[in-house]
Formats: structure tokens, sequence, C-alpha cells
């Protein structure tokens, strides 16, 4: 990672969610090493004000132009880029003077972002799942040729890549992935299906964003994770897998060939990954206590019931489907969840929908990001009419 000086400027994309809030909490604890460069966000207004308050960063992107111009307005103490939209984001993105990207905006929204953050060949650290799971092989394309480092934030993938960084690959039987399973997997499928928004938004584990928790609920998180994994650790579909393990202390497993399996453990809170992203290949004291096994006590694991959980079974199908399945499988299930949220559909729905909507697209390979957002865009559009015929 290159350094300007002593201290290393950040760039948190997504400042105002769960991840960003997290990622300047850590900042302002190790305030000697960490500097905030560029902060973009989404509608959070009130909250970014808060934060270039705090952390005077050189430039800031809302998704709104009005809110951009509200900022504007606003009397600051520091010199300061305002800038707004896609291209905003971008721009905070690819500013000169980062040293390390945080990408924690949620959704597809966060590929553009993403994907310049790579092109900048600094240190991406990564928690926009999605992107990964769109257009992977785009991004290891774009980090190779420019050299970027891509460290994952996302808590079972920073434990893979804890886990396998002295490891040959070839030597690699599996990687497991572990899911606490979210507030239903105890659930008979009957009683799925009329689950309330509040109660698939109650996680027993991880306090996070709205459609990531959605998404645990239905364990479509696990398999977009999947999905990540396949593209961030060059792994083919046999070699992943999953296990539920409802006190989410172990975040992963990797199975060595001769029978040795390495576990990554450590408490529930995101700090840890997005510490060690910010950090590497140095580790800092943390800011949580330490990990009590003794008060943990047991750890249990559980195999998944694919019947019960069909989206983590069509994320099981992409591993091995051309990029646009897995493009298709991202898009319609972001709508589909937004459709939950706003009550407009059932729980169940999501993954009836979704399913339709994928089995439906032609499946072809694609590798560049206008292709990718047109395929997104247009499955999109299939699930809202879909959705729209439903009701
Ligand atoms: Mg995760």
């Amino acid at each position: 990672m290159r350094k300007t000086d002593d201290i290393t400027h950040v760039a948190v994309l997504g400042s105002t969610g769960s991840i960003g809030q997290n990622t300047l909490e850590i900042i302002s604890h190790f305030k000697d090493r960490f500097k905030v460069v560029g902060l973009s966000a989404g509608k959070n207004t009130k909250r970014l004000s808060h934060q270039i308050k705090t952390y005077k960063p050189d430039i800031v992107s809302l998704r709104e132009k009005k809110d951009a111009d509200e900022l504007k307005d606003m009397k600051w103490d520091h010199p300061m880029e305002i800038t707004w939209g896609p291209e905003g984001a971008e721009k905070v993105a690819g500013f000169d003077k980062n040293d390390v990207i945080i990408s924690a905006i949620t959704g597809i929204n966060g590929l553009r972002p993403t994907l310049a953050a790579v092109k900048t060949g600094k240190r991406l650290g990564l928690a926009n799942k999605e992107s990964m799971v769109a257009a992977g092989a785009l991004i290891n394309q774009e980090s190779s040729r420019s050299g970027a480092e891509v460290i994952p934030v996302d808590s079972e993938h920073s434990g893979v890549f804890q886990l396998l960084h002295k490891e040959n690959l070839r030597e690699v039987n599996k990687v497991i992935l572990t899911a606490s399973g979210g507030p239903f997997f105890q659930l008979d499928p009957k009683e799925l299906e009329n689950q309330s928004v509040e109660s698939a938004l109650n996680h027993p584990r991880w306090s996070m964003g709205k459609k990531i928790t959605i998404d645990s609920a239905t364990l479509m998180n696990k398999g977009l994770e999947l999905i990540e994994a396949k593209w961030l650790f060059h792994l083919p579909p046999e070699k992943l897998g999953v296990l539920i393990h409802p006190q989410s202390i172990v975040h992963s497993l990797v199975e060595m060939r001769d029978g040795s399996v390495l576990a990554q453990l450590s408490r529930t809170d995101m700090k840890i990954p997005i510490q060690l992203a910010l950090t590497y290949p140095h580790r800092r004291e943390s800011l949580l206590p330490s990990l009590d096994l003794s008060k943990v006590k047991a750890l249990d694991f559980f195999e998944v019931d694919f019947k019960k959980f069909p989206l983590l079974e069509m994320a099981l199908k992409a591993l091995s489907r051309e990029q646009s399945f897995s493009i298709a499988l991202n898009a319609s299930n972001e709508a589909a969840v937004h459709s939950f949220l706003k009550k407009d559909i059932r729980f169940s729905d999501i993954w009836e929908v979704v399913i339709e909507v994928v089995e439906e697209t032609e499946e072809r390979s694609v590798n560049n990001i206008e292709d990718i957002l047109k395929i997104d865009q247009e499955t999109r559009k299939r699930t809202w009419e879909k959705i729209r015929k439903r009701n």
C-alpha cells in the first residue's frame, strides 16, 4: 500500500451506513495513523454533515444534486469539493490522495465506484459484495492490471483471507463460509411464507443495514458471499461450502488436504474485519474486549436445508453458470427485497419471484460494465413487472 507520509489517507464510500460508520469509528480511534480524505453517502445529509465536521474530508459526494446543493449552502471551516450522483461517488473513489478506499455502498450502486477504486491501483477494502457478484471477473481483471490490493471486509471473507494468506491453494480441499442462519433457520418451511418485515429485520447476531438483514433471513446473503468468495479467492465451485453456525463466532473454515481444518474466530463485530483491511499486513490493538470462549461455551454447526432456503441453492448453481446468471440473481433479489421492505410482497414471494425471473434470463458470458448494468436494469424491470402482476 502506498503511503503519503506516516498517515494513511482513507476514502469511505457509503459513509453513513453501518460499515461506513464503523470504519469512521476505527479511524477516530487511530487518528495518529489514519485521516479521512473522502466521504460518499446516499441521502443522509444530516449524518454526513456531522461526519464532515468531525473528519474534514477534501471531497464529499451525495446521491442527489439537491442534497449536494444544500451542503454547499452550509458554512464549512475548511476547503472541500462537494459533488453528487454516481459520478460523484466515482470521483471520491478515484481521488488522488486516497491510499485506501473502503467500498461500503449497498447493492449494485456500489459497482461503478468500486471499479473506479480498483482502477487507481490503491488498496480497496471491499464490503460491497454485490459488485463482486455481478462483476467479479472484471474487478479481478482491473485489479491485476492496476496492481490494486483487494482486501475483503465481509467477516467470512476476512476470515478466509487470514486463513489462506500463507497457504497454497492447491493444498486446500474446501473453503466453508458460516451462516448464522438468520432469524428463521429453525422454522418449519410453511411458517416462512408470511414472516413480517419486522421479524425478518430482527437478526439474532448481527446489527446491519436493512437489505443485508433481509438477505440474511432468506440466506441469500450467504449465497452472494459464496459467489463473492469464488472471485476473491479464485476457487472452483466444488471447493466452496456453507455451514449454519448460530453463534457467529467461527466466520470461516478452511479444510486442507491433509485433514487439518483451520478456522478464524472473533467476536461478532464488523470492526474487526474493517480494522484489518485498514492495517494489513499489520495488526493493531482492538477497540473491543477479547473473545472469551468460556462465555460462548458451545459452538454449534448444522447443515443447510436448501429446500427451505432456495435462494442459497440458486447461488450455488450460479457458481458454475455464466456471469449473466449471477447478475440477474443479484438484481432480481435486490428489487424483490426492496418490494418486501415496502410490504408489497410476502416474504416467500422474494424467492418465488427471483427464481422465476432468473430462470427466464438468457444465459451468456459478459465482462464489460455497460452490459453488466444493462442486464441488471433489464432484470429489475422484469422483477417489478412480475411483482405488479402478482398484486
Ligand atoms: Mg458476511
